[in-house]
């Protein structure tokens, strides 16, 4: 999968941890494949990207948690945007309910961090090294 090593690529030049999985991947594209792109609603094949809700330029993971299937043209179209400032008021629901089910953070967290646009406030980021102390996932992923 093309987009998966573009992704870890990514993640790695970012310097951002990054502990997505082949098998988390195919799952995000399973659900794409039957809800269409997470942007526009059309059908997707295999010219998919993944994009992250909170883009890793602002420190977000490549994790299973914040990550979206979409067409390559809509990632593009969102470029460093966040999520929040592109998807319509639907698709953001979907995709906020899909970010509380899947992340280690609550929900308040995750809405914090999509309405900033940042990943870590000094709030969450004390959230963030109270995982990282609890060994749940590391800066080496
Ligand atoms: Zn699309």
């Amino acid at each position: 999968m093309r987009a998966f090593h573009v992704a870890k690529a990514r993640a790695k030049n970012c310097e951002v941890l990054d502990d997505l999985t082949m098998d988390e991947l195919r799952v995000a594209y399973r659900f794409a494949q039957k809800r269409g792109c997470v942007y526009c609603g059309e059908k997707i094949g295999d010219d998919f990207s993944v994009d992250h809700v909170i883009p890793m330029s602002k420190g977000a993971h490549n994790s299973f948690w914040n990550i979206v299937v979409c067409h390559e043209k809509c990632n593009y179209r969102k470029h460093n945007k966040p999520a929040s400032k592109f998807a319509s008021k639907e698709k953001m629901d979907e995709i906020i309910f899909d970010m509380i089910i899947r992340s280690p953070y609550h929900e308040e967290a995750i809405t914090n961090f999509l309405s900033t646009g940042e990943f870590i406030s000094s709030e969450d980021g004390k959230a963030l090294r109270d995982i990282e102390d609890r060994g749940k996932v590391t800066k080496d992923g």
